[in-house]
């Protein structure tokens, strides 16, 4: 059986089921994340687009980031808990944010990004890679920099 992860917003407006298994799991550490995030810094989980289904109305807010990329980030229209992100550098992938996870345990981060953003008072994972900023190439040079440095870290 593939691995299935679900997911709602405080209200339960929006709720949605992911198959099979993440291609990554980052925390980043940018403004934006950290200022639509309620803490330091926001947890992203990448699946393909395919193998996600939203079920509920998503607001979408769309922002360029540092690169360019217009980073277009999902939300709750009543609670406004953030759900979900797609980056127009990455057609077809789809960023849950960790937090909206029914199990948050469900994921095991393995990178940082943006770690030179970080709070004083939310600290950096020591364990994990971390790039100061985004490496260049985007998310996809950082997938596989996480990869080379931690190959097995999103087997279970
Ligand atoms: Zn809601
Ligand atoms: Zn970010």
């Amino acid at each position: 059986m593939p691995k299935s992860l679900s997911g709602r917003c405080l209200c339960g407006a929006i709720t949605y089921e992911a198959s099979g298994d993440p291609q990554i799991v980052a925390h980043c550490y940018c403004v934006d994340c950290r200022k639509s995030s309620g803490t330091g810094h926001g947890t992203h989980v990448m699946m393909p687009e395919g193998v996600v289904s939203v079920t509920g109305d998503l607001k979408l807010y769309d922002r360029p980031a540092d690169s360019g990329n217009v980073v277009s980030r999902g939300f709750c229209g009543n609670c406004a808990s953030p759900i979900l992100s797609k980056n127009s550098a990455m057609a077809g992938m789809v960023f849950l944010r960790a937090s909206s996870l029914d199990d948050p345990d469900a994921v095991s981060p393995s990178i940082s990004v943006y770690a030179s953003r970080a709070p004083k008072w939310d600290q950096v994972d020591d364990a994990l890679p971390a790039f100061a900023e985004m490496p260049d190439g985007g998310p996809k040079a950082a997938m596989k920099a996480a990869m080379k440095a931690a190959p097995k870290a999103e087997l279970d």
